[in-house]
């Protein structure tokens, strides 16, 4: 009998993909185009070099444990309370914070399917029941479902606004209208990773002003791993209602949880709003290029506000997905039932891009 927990011995594992390193040892190759993680393919601003100047000089040091310099600078860019910000290894991190923090054996927490797998890995981790409400055939959020599903007793509604893995937006009236419906001691915890990908968009809503005039518990998670080209360094933030709900992460957190260069190299990034800003624009071009073009090629691709689109094939996701990795090509294939035939492709660089269309149109003859 295993020694560990049931509910880790029934917990299905994370996805993380094939690394670059690994697809060129396997299939020995030079060229590899990576586009399974939905990273910013342009990587992070120049400021964030000149920031690591004499930093290997201090590396004998533990970082910051508190991040000090980082959180202010994320406080003063959000202008919200210094004590209301944690950071993490990763957003991914304070997801499990969250899950640690607040659920326990039998908690019911609301999420969507398909969904970013942590969101629901980590509450069933702690005993958690994870009702995952399916998007609608459209590949949206199926609202009149996710309103009945908070109406039953909930701990925690969590979803990412724009949706990974579908692409999806919810817009400011149908958020509001769902934190509405919510019990008002539920915790909210709204994921926007991929935010910067659709804040133009005037139906994109902001979570968090309609959070603030709720007067209940909310997390705000966003990361330095996509817009911000840090994916590497693992660093990501939350934004929290109040320094209690700050504070009861802080209690689970990992003392020196994120590192010294991150810490650095999240600052001076966010101090580089052009080179971001510019990233997207370039970015969301690309991403309707790819989409008109696989449209082109017959498949039906979701309507996207991210950095990567969500393909439906026909044939399974996984074949595809093997058939693309021995050309060095990396995308995601989905599993889950119902979604077997869905894949997502991370938008690239315009001739990673290219090389993809190229190796589409080629499979598909
Ligand atoms: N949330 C969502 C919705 C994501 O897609 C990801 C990364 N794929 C994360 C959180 C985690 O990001 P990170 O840990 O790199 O900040």
């Amino acid at each position: 009998k295993a020694l560990c927990r049931a509910e880790v011995s029934m917990l299905p594992r994370y996805n993380a993909g094939l690394s670059e390193d690994e697809v060129r040892r396997r299939y020995n190759l030079t060229t590899i185009v990576k586009l399974g993680s939905n990273e910013n393919p342009y990587g992070p601003s120049p400021q964030v070099k000149a920031g690591w100047a004499g930093l290997a000089d201090r590396l004998g040091r533990y970082p910051d444990a508190g991040a000090a310099l980082l959180r202010h600078d994320i406080a003063r860019a959000h202008m919200t309370e210094v004590e209301r910000v944690l950071v993490g290894n990763g957003s991914e991190q304070i997801i499990r914070l969250i899950a640690e923090a607040y659920l326990s054996s039998g908690d019911r927490v609301v999420t969507v399917r398909p969904a970013f797998g942590l969101h629901e890995i980590y509450p069933r981790m702690m005993g958690a029941e994870v009702d995952a409400v399916p998007v609608t055939a459209e590949a949206t959020f199926d609202q009149a479902a996710l309103l009945a599903a908070v109406k039953k007793p909930l701990k925690i509604l969590m979803f990412s606004n724009p949706s990974n893995p579908v692409g999806c937006m919810m817009t400011g009236a149908d958020l509001s209208e769902l934190i509405e419906a919510c019990p008002q001691d539920a915790l909210i915890v709204v994921d926007e990773a991929y935010r910067e990908y659709a804040e133009e968009d005037p139906n994109y809503p902001d979570a968090r002003a309609l959070l603030e005039k709720q007067g209940r518990p909310w997390i705000i998670l966003r990361t330095f791993s996509k817009a911000y080209g840090l994916a590497a360094l693992r660093i990501g933030y939350a934004l929290t209602s109040s320094e209690e709900v700050a504070s009861v992460l802080d209690t689970v957190r990992d003392p020196f949880n994120t590192n010294m260069p991150a810490q650095i190299a999240a600052s001076a990034a966010l101090a580089d709003v052009a080179y971001m800003k510019d990233c997207i624009r370039k970015g969301i071009a690309e991403r309707e290029r790819m989409a008109k073009a696989l449209r082109e090629l017959g498949f039906f691709v979701a309507p996207a506000w991210t950095n990567f689109v969500f393909v439906r094939t026909t044939q399974g996701a996984a074949q595809l997905a093997d058939a693309l990795l021995e050309r060095g090509i990396i995308i995601k294939p989905w599993k889950e039932p119902g979604f077997e035939n869905w894949v997502r492709i991370s938008i690239g660089l315009p001739e990673e891009n290219d090389t993809v269309l190229h190796a589409l149109a080629d499979l598909s003859l």
